[in-house]
């Protein structure tokens, strides 16, 4: 008696593998790619995505001395420090 279970080829480590033991994973680029479940388990620690750092925008708190106003302000931004209130940058203290 031949068993009718087919083998196929895992994409990572070319083994013939049992068809139940194979499973189609999606590689983010869209496409997929067989594999068994000893790559399965191997992928998930190789190519696990690791997200963009990002890098948190430290905000100073600053007051403005002419109008009062209380802001905050990203020393790490594109924008030019001053009151958004009143628009001056004379009186500004941090804090
Ligand atoms: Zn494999
Ligand atoms: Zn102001």
């Amino acid at each position: 008696m031949i068993e009718d279970v087919q083998d196929m080829l895992c994409d990572r480590c070319r083994r013939p593998s049992l068809v139940t033991d194979i499973k189609y994973v999606a590689k983010g680029d869209g496409t997929r790619m067989a594999l068994c479940s000893k790559c399965r388990s191997k992928s998930t620690v190789m190519d696990k995505i690791t997200p963009h750092k990002v890098v948190k925008s430290e905000k100073d708190p600053y007051t403005c001395g002419r109008c009062g106003y209380k802001f905050r302000f990203d020393p790490y931004g594109v924008t030019a420090l001053k009151c958004p209130y009143c628009g001056k940058d004379d009186k500004l203290h941090q804090g």
